[in-house]
Parts: C-alpha cells; sequence; structure tokens
C-alpha cells in the first residue's frame, strides 16, 4: 500500500522583489510516497535547493500548495513550522555541518538537547545513531579527529536520531571522494530500506543517483521529468 507523504502542488518561488526579482520555482508539481527514496537532479540553478528547503519547512513556497502528513504547511506559521521539522525531518548538507570542539555523541545529541530531553534519554539515543551509521567506537572523538565519511556519519546521525519520517540530504557526498561516497549511499539506502525513513536527496552525480529508486529531474524552476525504477 503506498501512502502519499508530501504533496508540492503549482509550487513557486520568487526571491527579491521589482526588477530584482527573480523566479526560482516556476510551478513545481511533485508526490512522494511514503517509504521512497528519492534523488533529485539538474544542473545548477534549477531549483533543487529551493525544493529541498521547502519541503524541509526551511521556507515557504511564494505560491502553490505543500501537504506534508496532511498539513497545509503554506498555511502554517514559523513555529508551527519549526515544530513540524523537529518531529518529522531529518538534515544532511554537504558541509556536514558538525560543532567543532565537540564529541560526535554530544553533536548526534544536539537535537535532543533542544527538545528538551534528559540526559540519558538523549545518551542512550545518541549512542544507538552512532551505532546505526557504524561509529559507536567514534563518540567521544571530535570532528578533527574524524575522516570526512566519519564525519558526514556523524551528521547523518544527528539527523536520525530524533527518528524522522524523512531524511532530507542536499549534495551529501558533494564534498567526498567516490569511496566514501559509495559508503555514505549504501547508508541511506540501508536507513530507507531497515528503517523505514523517507530519503529525498539532491546529487549532481548519477553514479549517485542510481542508488534511489525515483529519480526527479529539475530544470529552470521545474520539474521536467520523473524516473520511476518500479515501473522502468
Ligand atoms: P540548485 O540547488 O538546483 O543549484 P537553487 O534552488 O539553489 O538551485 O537556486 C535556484 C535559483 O534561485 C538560482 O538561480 C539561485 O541563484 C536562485 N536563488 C536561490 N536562493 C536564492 C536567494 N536566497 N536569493 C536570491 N536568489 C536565490
Ligand atoms: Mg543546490
Amino acid at each position: 500500500m503506498s501512502e502519499t507523504l508530501i504533496s508540492l502542488r503549482g509550487v513557486t518561488k520568487t526571491f527579491g522583489t521589482g526588477q530584482a526579482a527573480f523566479q526560482a520555482l516556476k510551478g513545481v508539481d511533485l508526490d512522494i510516497e511514503r517509504g521512497d527514496f528519492v534523488a533529485a537532479m539538474g544542473p545548477s540553478g534549477s531549483g533543487k535547493s529551493t525544493t529541498m528547503n521547502i519541503l524541509g519547512c526551511l521556507d515557504v513556497p511564494t505560491t502553490g500548495s505543500f501537504i506534508f502528513k496532511g498539513h497545509a504547511v503554506e498555511r502554517l506559521n514559523r513555529d508551527q513550522r519549526a515544530l513540524l521539522r523537529r518531529r518529522y525531518l531529518g538534515f544532511v548538507f554537504q558541509g556536514f555541518n558538525l560543532l567543532s570542539r565537540t564529541s560526535a555523541l554530544e553533536n548526534v545529541e544536539l537535537p535532543l538537547l533542544y527538545r528538551g530531553e534528559s540526559r540519558e534519554v538523549r545518551h542512550k539515543a545518541g549512542m544507538a545513531a552512532l551505532e546505526q551509521v557504524g561509529l559507536a567506537d567514534w563518540w567521544d572523538h571530535t570532528p578533527a579527529e574524524l575522516s570526512g565519511g566519519q564525519q558526514q556519519r556523524v551528521a547523518i546521525a544527528r539527523a536520525i536520531v530524533t527518528q524522522p519520517d524523512v531524511l532530507l540530504a542536499d549534495e551529501p557526498t558533494g564534498n567526498l571522494d567516490s569511496e566514501r561516497s559509495v559508503e555514505i549511499m549504501e547508508l541511506l539506502t540501508d536507513l530507507n530500506r531497515r528503517a523505514g525513513i523517507t530519503v529525498l536527496m539532491v546529487t549532481h552525480e548519477p553514479d549517485m543517483a542510481a542508488y534511489a529508486n525515483t529519480i526527479v529531474h529539475f530544470r529552470d524552476g521545474l520539474v521536467e521529468r520523473i524516473d520511476d525504477k518500479a515501473y522502468a
């Protein structure tokens, strides 16, 4: 049974006003099923990150509708969107964004600290997340003591520590060599299949997109084509 988790309908996004106005999204329609692994591809500037930021409740459409778990997100206020984000979404960025003087475990525990969880709950969930990404033995190391691939895995552990429905990753392998990239893709595949997390990823690389079940091709602020392996 498939369940539509995310629906975008006629989503536009305009940055700036007047002469400087730029329409980054020109009417994006997209449905994402729960449990899917989706890769967004397309030329630089085609609107991939803008779409991810909207899906991640970090930004709102200028016009159009974004339904997530039955909520019309464009009608929510900033605080309501933040709650949705904290409860259901996890983020991974190209640049890892870890706190540098802080251990892997403390980095991973951070979203739970914001949620006001107790030290004991944070510790247990943090270690479980590090275990899931294969870094339990590295819990007390700072980012500087870890390789790029390990740092990205810590960032993924931080993103999944809250057990999100959706993991959003914007060019997660952009700063990694091909061997490390494959490890990250295998980890994302594992989280998708075994933990049932819906994964939305942006990538430039066809080799990385090949791990996804669905590939959404962006061009000039629109979804140009969707390739679905299930129907290939
Ligand atoms: P992609 O991720 O596909 O490379 P983006 O979604 O980041 O593309 O950007 C789409 C277009 O919108 C680009 O032309 C970019 O310059 C523009 N853009 C993105 N964010 C902003 C912003 N905050 N202000 C102005 N223009 C922006
Ligand atoms: Mg981008």
